[in-house]
This record gives structure tokens, C-alpha cells and sequence, in this order.
């Protein structure tokens, strides 16, 4: 049965080990993550004034790519909303800016609509105006997923190594040459014998192998992964493996009961 322990965790960025799962699931677990959970981003922007050095698909471009620190029990998808696609407050949120140069914009200088819904870092520079210059915006922002586009990906890294195991058969004379050619300082000689420690940091690159003459050595594929996650700042990053594996479990079900509903 796979089972999720997790060896380290904060608020945007998890590392935790899925063992005892298939290939499929463990892509599928990372493949959702990035693409199946939504969160909001900037998805159109008015201009009313601008006469910054930038054009105005520039700024809209570079506000669609600040991360909004996002409630999913707050908005609709826009599809999904009572307002049939039109846009309301329970589908989209805007962003609002007046200020004239000399300045540096910020992502903190833009009022939301609701003060809980902001961008996740208001540090981050948007543009320079100088002297004379204004930008007078509102930037509209709805949930969305990576499938759609990369702009809506919750986390900024998700990827798995699978966790080998290492064997060593009775042919070993122990000369040591997989300890030197390891990058990884994974082996270690214990007790008259070749140990593997910290089997996580493995990468697979089979060096071991290849130096062992006695082909003693073998790195075998499990199916034990160690995941490591990082989040835009958009959802905490436990929250977005969550319903990533809910999402899946939804999806799984939907399947199931198509299948079931073939007569054979
Ligand atoms: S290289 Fe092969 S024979 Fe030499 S210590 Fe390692 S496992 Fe043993
Ligand atoms: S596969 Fe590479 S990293 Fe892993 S134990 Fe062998 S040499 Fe070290
Ligand atoms: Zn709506």
C-alpha cells in the first residue's frame, strides 16, 4: 500500500518520501501538483494610463507571473461560478494602481479588492517610472491551472528520484574502488563489509558498477521515491499535495464509475 512520510516540511517547500507506489502513481502524484491544483494569477489587465518606458503587454506580462497568495475555499473557477463566465467577486479579484514617477512599483503598491487576497511577496519590483511618468492599472486576476498555463503552477519545483537499493553479493574482495568512484559518498566499509548509507542522495549514475571488477555491486530500482517540492507562495505547498492526491482520487473514482457502466 503507498504511504507518504514526510522528512522535512514548511510553508513552501515539503520533502517526503512515497514508497511502495508504481512509477504511474508517483508521476501522476507530481504531474497533478504542477497542473490539476489551481490557484489565482493575473489574467487581464486595463490600462488607463501609462506612460512608462514599458509597453503594456510588458507590465501585464510580468504582473501575470506575481504570485497571488490564494484562498481555493474563497473563489469559484471562473467556469464553475454562478455567474456563468461573466466575472463577480466570487470568481475574480482585482488589483489596483495609481502612482506617478520618480518610483519604483512593487508589488505591495497594488490595492486588492480584499486586503486577506494579496501578492505573495509584496517585495518584488515591477517596474521603474521616472519623473513625470504614471501608470493608472487595474489587473484582474481568476483561478486557473498549469494545465492551462504555467502562470497558474502552484509550486515552482516538483520532481522525484527514485530510492535504489544497493546490493553486494558474496564475489566482493573488498577493494574499495566503489567507495573512491562514488560521487555521493554513498558507500562506506563497516565491519569487513560494503554498506550503503543515506541511500536517499543516490543518483543513480551507476559509477559503482561500472568501477566494481568483481561485479559484486548492483543499484537496484524500487518503488520508493523521494519527492522534493517547492511552491510559488500561491498555496502552502502541503495544502497542494493534498488536493492534488484528492483531485486524483476524485478523477480515479469518475473512471471507475464510467467503467462500471460498460455493459460487457
Ligand atoms: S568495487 Fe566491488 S569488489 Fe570492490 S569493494 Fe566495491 S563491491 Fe566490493
Ligand atoms: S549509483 Fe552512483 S551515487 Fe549511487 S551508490 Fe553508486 S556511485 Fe554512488
Ligand atoms: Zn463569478
Amino acid at each position: 500500500m503507498p504511504k507518504i512520510e514526510f522528512v522535512s516540511e514548511s510553508e513552501n517547500k515539503i520533502i517526503f518520501k512515497l514508497t511502495d507506489a508504481s512509477y504511474a502513481l508517483a508521476n501522476s502524484i507530481r504531474r497533478a501538483m504542477k497542473s490539476l491544483v489551481p490557484v489565482l494569477a493575473v489574467d487581464y489587465v486595463d490600462f488607463y494610463v501609462n506612460s512608462s518606458n514599458f509597453y503594456d503587454e510588458m507590465i501585464a506580462h510580468r504582473l501575470a507571473l506575481l504570485p497571488i497568495k490564494t484562498d481555493l475555499n474563497r473563489f469559484n473557477m471562473r467556469e464553475a461560478c454562478s455567474c456563468e463566465g461573466v466575472g463577480c467577486p466570487n470568481c475574480q479579484i482585482s488589483f489596483r494602481l495609481n502612482v506617478e514617477g520618480p518610483k519604483v512599483v512593487y508589488a505591495r503598491d497594488f490595492i486588492s479588492d480584499d486586503p486577506s487576497i494579496h501578492f505573495a511577496y509584496g517585495d518584488i519590483p515591477v517596474l521603474e517610472l521616472f519623473k513625470g511618468q504614471q501608470l493608472m492599472i487595474e489587473a484582474v486576476a481568476r483561478l486557473g491551472t498549469g494545465k492551462e498555463h504555467p502562470k497558474f503552477q502552484p509550486v515552482s519545483a516538483c520532481f522525484y528520484r527514485i530510492i535504489p537499493n544497493i546490493e553486494i553479493n558474496e564475489k566482493c574482495d573488498l577493494c574499495k574502488n566503489c567507495i573512491s568512484a562514488c560521487p555521493r559518498n554513498i558507500l562506506e566499509e563497516k565491519e569487513g563489509k560494503i554498506v550503503a548509507k543515506n541511500l536517499e542522495n543516490c543518483s543513480f549514475c551507476r559509477e559503482c558498477e561500472k568501477v566494481c571488477e568483481a561485479k559484486a555491486i548492483r543499484v537496484i530500482e524500487t518503488n520508493n521515491f523521494l519527492f522534493v517540492v517547492e511552491g510559488t507562495g500561491a498555496l502552502p505547498v502541503k495544502e497542494v499535495l493534498t488536493r492534488a492526491i484528492t483531485i486524483l482520487k476524485e478523477k480515479a473514482e469518475n473512471f471507475n464509475k464510467h467503467l462500471s457502466e460498460i455493459d460487457v
